[in-house]
Formats: structure tokens, sequence, C-alpha cells
């Protein structure tokens, strides 16, 4: 063999590649029709070590030893965030069609970052982003892109507000600073630390949502070099929607840019019961939801909108020669739109399952989630053991079992995962811990909850 067809041999789909292709095919059909795949969990490196031997070797292990590897040790180390149990932090539930496209697309090298080499595909991301587009409310002139997760696309979102202000103002203040409340989530913090801002705490009412009459006492003299304002639709820990309109009426008196995180809540826009809670996301400047929480798409999927994506290319286009024939277009690059350059197809999943499916299979979903939160609520309500800490606004309850400290919530939650039974995470809520719920997975039931209720009802 000469050197050169050695060193094509991995590229080749020869033999052995079609036997593990089969392999793998088996192993996706598997997983994909497990609606309850086991839930595990983590395993230390030690043992991880202990279980397969070295992972990477000079001559290879060979397709059936890394095979092996991942099939027993490397794949089972890891919760499966969309079993309908899995109820800590934000789930996940991917839809079946979502995930085919996800693994077709594994194998379609696709360059999704302009519109050049991927015209099709970011058509298609562009039809997924303009049903959100519309379901906040933003003009037809709005656009955007698909990036990793929030964290990167409240960051791109604030880096283009921060580059509006110093074309707006000539220079740079004294010192960068976005407002937020404190119920921000921590990549609102994350973003300020990379773009070298402070944050201006906004103050808030007993409810946790933005004070009006706080908003009203700001004046010019205390907004010094902010440049944006954030509003969260919908938190993480308690699925808090703020005061949009109010938050959108204060950057509008100060011109400030208004960006709205609705990583997880947002995906409530398609459920008419809550779509009034959102009321003033219609004027941000820019949203994120990801659909890889509660828009039933894969990790990891961010959508990132911009009210005027213009200001956007300003802040993220990359300048350099070769890139040359690539922008000057009129369709937008999604690279232009956020901080990254090469981009997976990562929007063509969920597009793909919403074309399946038709939006009204995805309104009737968030739905499911809600009226369950609402039920949930009900029996705790019920349970003279159990008491409502913070009322639901979208599918996230927090509660407290009377009688438990901290250590019994954190022995419920290391008792499920063992038993195998869910997963779910307790929260601090002020100085209280407290047992913590959210839904998202329609194949979430009742009976499902009643498992984990009950063993609340232990006592030690
Ligand atoms: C999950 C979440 C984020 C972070 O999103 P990633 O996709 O994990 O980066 C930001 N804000 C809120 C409200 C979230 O729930």
């Amino acid at each position: 063999m000469t050197e050169r067809t050695n060193a094509a041999r991995m590229h080749l789909f020869d033999e052995s590649a079609r036997h593990y292709a089969a392999r793998f095919q088996d192993y996706l059909l598997h997983r994909l029709e497990q609606t309850h795949p086991p839930l595990r969990g983590p395993k230390t490196a030690h043992e991880l070590d202990d279980a397969t031997g070295p992972l990477i070797t000079d001559e290879g292990l060979g397709y059936e030893a890394a095979y092996t590897a991942f099939t027993e040790v490397i794949a089972t180390a890891t919760i499966a965030m969309d079993h309908p149990r899995m109820l800590a932090y934000v789930p996940a539930a991917p839809t079946v069609a979502s995930e085919l496209m996800d693994s077709v697309i594994a194998a379609s090298s696709i360059y999704a970052g302009s519109w050049m080499e991927a015209s099709g595909v970011v058509h298609a991301e562009n039809a997924a982003l303009e049903w959100l587009s519309n379901l906040a409310g933003l003009p037809a002139s709005a656009g955007g892109t698909f990036v990793a997760g929030a964290t990167i696309g409240t960051l791109s979102a604030l880096a283009a507000a921060r580059d509006r202000y110093l074309n707006r103002h000539g220079d740079r203040p004294r010192r960068w600073r976005i407002a937020a409340t404190r119920e921000a989530h921590s990549s609102v913090a994350e973003a300020a630390r990379v773009l070298d801002a402070e944050l201006l705490t906004l103050p808030v009412n007993e409810d946790l949502r933005v004070s009006v009459d706080g908003l009203a006492q700001l004046g010019a003299e205390d907004l010094d070099g902010v440049f944006a304002v954030v509003g969260t639709a919908g938190t993480t820990n308690l699925g808090i929607v703020d005061d949009l309109a109010a938050l959108a009426e204060f950057a509008e008196r100060h011109q400030l840019w208004f960006h709205v995180d609705g990583a997880y809540g947002g995906a409530a826009l398609a459920a008419p019961s809550v779509r009034a809670n959102f009321a003033g996301i219609e004027r941000c400047d820019s949203l994120v939801v990801d659909p890889h929480k509660w828009l039933f798409g894969p990790f990891d999927c961010c959508a990132l909108l911009y009210r005027d994506p213009t200001q956007a290319v300003r802040a993220h286009q990359h300048d350099a020669g070769y890139l040359e024939s690539l922008n000057n277009r009129r369709e937008f690059n999604p690279a232009d739109l956020a901080i990254h350059l090469t981009r997976r197809a990562r929007g063509l999943p969920f597009w793909f399952s919403l074309a399946v499916h038709g939006t009204r299979a995805y309104a009737d979903a968030v739905e499911a989630a809600l009226s369950l939160t609402r039920e949930v609520t009900q029996v705790i309500d019920d349970d003279p053991l159990l008491e409502v800490a913070h009322r639901p606004e979208l599918s996230v309850i927090v509660f407290r079992r009377i009688g438990w400290e901290a250590q019994d919530y954190l022995a419920w939650e290391k008792r499920l995962l063992q038993e195998g039974v869910a997963f779910v995470a307790s929260t601090r809520y002020g100085q209280e811990t407290l047992a913590r719920l959210c839904f998202v997975n329609p194949l979430t039931s009742m009976g499902d909850v009643r498992l984990i209720l009950d063993d609340l009802r232990v006592d030690r």
C-alpha cells in the first residue's frame, strides 16, 4: 500500500465502516424509540479509566473496541436529559424529527456560516426564526441566526448594543454598564465581564419583577455608561416573566438597547394561555430563545433575533481578505450576526420538526407543560405536608416540604437518582432550600410527578 492510500484509509466507506454504520443505525433506532431511557448518573474519572483503559493509542483501538467503549461506558455515564422524570434545571425534550435531522447534519458537511455555502439551509433556518419573530411581534425586517446557546446569544447581542452606543456617541464612556435586575441569569453577568462592563442592578418589587417606581427614579445621571437593559422572559429558577413593557419604556426613554432573555420562557410565546404575560417583548432590540430547552430541539441550539440585523452585522462582520466574496450579499451570512464564524446547521433540526408537525403542535406541546404545572400546583396545595413557595407563572414550581432542612432535600435528590427514579434538583430561594421541578417534556405525566412527590413523604 502506498503512503497515500494508507492516509486515505480512514476516509473510505469500507467493509468495517459499513458494518459499524449498521450497528450505529441500530443504536440510533433503539435510542430514538426509548421514551424512558435509563436515567443513569455520573461516574468518577477513575472509574471511567478503569472501565475503558486507554481511549487513544498510536495504533488505534479499532472499531470494535472504540464502539464498545462508547456504548458500554461513555454513553452510559450520561444522564438522559429527555427522560420524562428528568425535572432538574431546564430539561430537554427533542422531537424524533429534530433528532433525525440532527443525525443527517452530522453526515452532510454543511458549512452554515455563510449564505453562499449553505443558502438552502440558512433559508430554512430563517423560516424557523421568522416564526419566533412573528410570535414575539417583531417587524418583518427582523432577523438573526442560531448559536450554540443563550449565553453566546446574549453576549453577541450585548456586543452589538455596545457597538451601537459607540457609533452614536463617538467615544467610550468612563465605564461600560448593563442594567438588569438580580433575577437575571448568570449569563448576563458573564457577558458583562467579557465586555468589561459593570452591572447596574435595577430595583424589583416583592413579586421579583422590576419596580416601575424604581425605574422612574433613575435619571440620566444614574445611567452613566449604561448601553443596554436586559429583561428576563421566564427566569430559570422560578419562571418569572419580567415586566417587559416597563423595561421597554425605560429603554426607549433613555435610548438604551433592550435585550430580552427568553432562553427558557420564550417558548411560551407560542402558548395562548400565557402569551399576555410577555407584553412589551415586541419592543426589544434583541431576543434569545433556546429551542434546546422548551422548543423540543436537540442540543445545542439558541435562536438569536435582532430587530435590526444590520446593527449586528456592523458589530460582528468578519473583516478578512479571503471572506470578501462572501460579504456584500443581500442575504445575511449567519457568521456576521454573532460571535462565531464556522457554524453547524444547528437550527435545521428545529426547522425540520416544525415543518413536519406544524406550529399548532408546538403550541399544544408547550401548553401541555403549562397545564401539568397547574395540576401539580393543585396537588401540592391539597397536601398538608407540602407548600408552594412561589406561584408558578410558566412551568417551574418551587415548593417546600414542611419540616425539611437543606440536607433532607439533598438526600431526596440523591435517593431519586440512585434508584433511577428521577433527576430533580433543589434550589435556593432567599435563604431557604426548596424543592423545584421544571416541566417541558410532553411525555411527563401526573403519574411521573406522583412518584417524585411520594418520596417527599419519607421522614428521617
Ligand atoms: C438556560 C438559560 C440561559 C443560558 O442558556 P444556554 O443555552 O445554556 O447558554 C440564559 N438565560 C436563561 C433564562 C436560561 O434559562
